[in-house]
């Protein structure tokens, strides 16, 4: 039975709050707080209509670290879960140790003037975590998160040295509109438009971005062009599993998508530089999320699924291994649920997963953790019972070349 504070109330925020109060057993008393109050109250409506439990909510702006301070110590959580952006996580940690309580997250940390997100600046802060007996656990989403989760999984019970992974991730639904993304629009067109970049050989190879794609064969879904890009979790994934020559994130993009984006691009629009406009200062891209379709608007009529897995070849008694493990997750079975399309769906349930490894002491562990550091195994269970069920695949060929 314990107190939580979520922070954030986007596509992600929403999902997380609908499961948490779905497992009250463990969450006995919810409060979401965001910088849009009247964000909280919709979802807290939606929440007690849907569930019959009361959320608390409130107004706060997280990057003001003594107002965040304040709320939390007049609160007393013993868990805060940040599912704002990724520019909150460090003042968000800040006053977790300012107020002595647990944090958990799912995007790492960039600067807001720079598009280079990694987990260095976070990392930097696991002595003083684990000197406050506070946990922060990074990166609890589907990916990053359930793929770390997975990835570990396959380290201890199918693999005794993994060589290649490879992270697959497919949306193939269908949110009807001609150019939506489906978490927030600045944080993903940054992602995106960054480089490539894939791990071979103990070094970091860069890639123009979407310079490197190819057709994947998704289960339920089809073969889809897949791109490769740069993710998070492949930085901390081939630090704790040293044994990995290659590893690489691919993600599925339609033409019509990747064409929207070419021309956003070739305008100007995806520009994090400042311009003047009207005498005051607008940055192109957050103008464009402006006028972008909201993430958690798009779930009434999607149509099809996620499918992400991770897909790994290595050794097992000196004998070569193939494996696959993934979840499929249609958007229309989300929105039932929870009123939210997949891809919230699939960030908020693990989210939610996470804090519970931490609040049922199964995951409790002072200091600053990736998921594939804790045993895996709990939490595979939890992604069963709550709606994330997962499949695996042994002895199968793979996409993919190998030496
Ligand atoms: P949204 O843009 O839909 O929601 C973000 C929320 O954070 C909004 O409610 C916003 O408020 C709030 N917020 C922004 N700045 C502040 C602030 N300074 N103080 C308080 N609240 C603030 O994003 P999503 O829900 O789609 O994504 C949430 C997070 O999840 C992101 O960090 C994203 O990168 C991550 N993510 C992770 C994935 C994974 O698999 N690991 C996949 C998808 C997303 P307002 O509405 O007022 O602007």
């Amino acid at each position: 039975m314990s107190k939580i504070l979520i922070i954030g109330a986007g596509g992600v925020g929403g999902v997380v709050t609908h499961k948490c109060a779905m497992n009250s057993d463990v969450f006995s008393d919810i409060t979401l707080a965001s910088r849009t109050k009247s964000k909280c109250d919709r979802i807290a409506k939606e929440v007690k209509a849907m569930h019959g439990v009361d959320v608390a909510t409130a107004a706060i702006d997280a990057d003001d670290v003594p107002e965040l301070a304040a709320l939390i110590r007049d609160l007393k959580p013993k868990l805060v879960i940040n599912v704002a952006l990724p520019y909150q996580d460090l003042p968000i940690m800040d006053a977790c140790l300012e107020t002595g309580v647990n944090y958990l997250d799912t995007a790492n940390y960039e600067p807001i003037d720079e598009a280079k997100f990694q987990y260095s600046w976070q990392w930097a802060y696991r002595e003083r975590f684990e000197e406050a007996g506070l946990m922060a656990l990074l990166g609890c989403g589907f990916d990053p998160g359930v793929t770390g989760v997975f990835t570990a999984y396959a380290a201890k019970h199918h693999f005794d040295e993994m060589h290649y992974l490879d992270i697959v991730d497919c949306n193939g639904g269908d949110h009807g509109k001609a150019f939506a993304t489906n978490f927030n629009p600045e944080i993903n067109i940054r992602e995106i438009t960054q480089p490539g970049r894939y791990w071979l050989d103990g070094k970091w190879v860069e890639i123009p971005a979407m310079s490197e794609h190819k057709p994947i064969d998704y289960p339920s879904v089809g073969v889809r062009e897949s791109y490769v890009l740069y993710h998070e979790e492949l930085e901390s994934l081939v630090q704790n599993f040293p044994t990995l020559k290659r590893a690489r994130f691919w993600m599925t993009f339609g033409q019509e998508y990747i064409t929207h984006l070419r021309v956003l691009q070739n305008v100007g629009m995806t520009s994090i530089v400042p311009i003047e406009y009207e005498g005051q200062k607008i940055v192109p891209l957050q103008f464009l999320k402006a006028v972008l379709p909201k993430p958690e608007e798009l779930g009434e009529n999607y149509t099809g699924e996620t499918s992400i897995g991770c897909q790994i070849q290595g050794i097992e008694n000196g004998q070569p291994k193939s494996y696959y493990i993934y979840n499929n997750c249609s958007h229309a079975a989300c929105y039932r649920e929870v009123r939210s399309q997949a891809v919230s769906y699939t960030t908020g349930v693990p989210a939610m997963i996470g804090a519970k490894m931490m609040l049922t002491e199964a995951w409790m562990k002072p200091g600053v953790h990736n998921v594939e550091e804790l045993d895996p195994d709990p939490f595979m269970a939890q992604l069963n019972e709550q709606g994330l069920p997962w499949v695996e695949q042994v002895g199968l060929t793979l996409p993919h070349d190998y030496d």
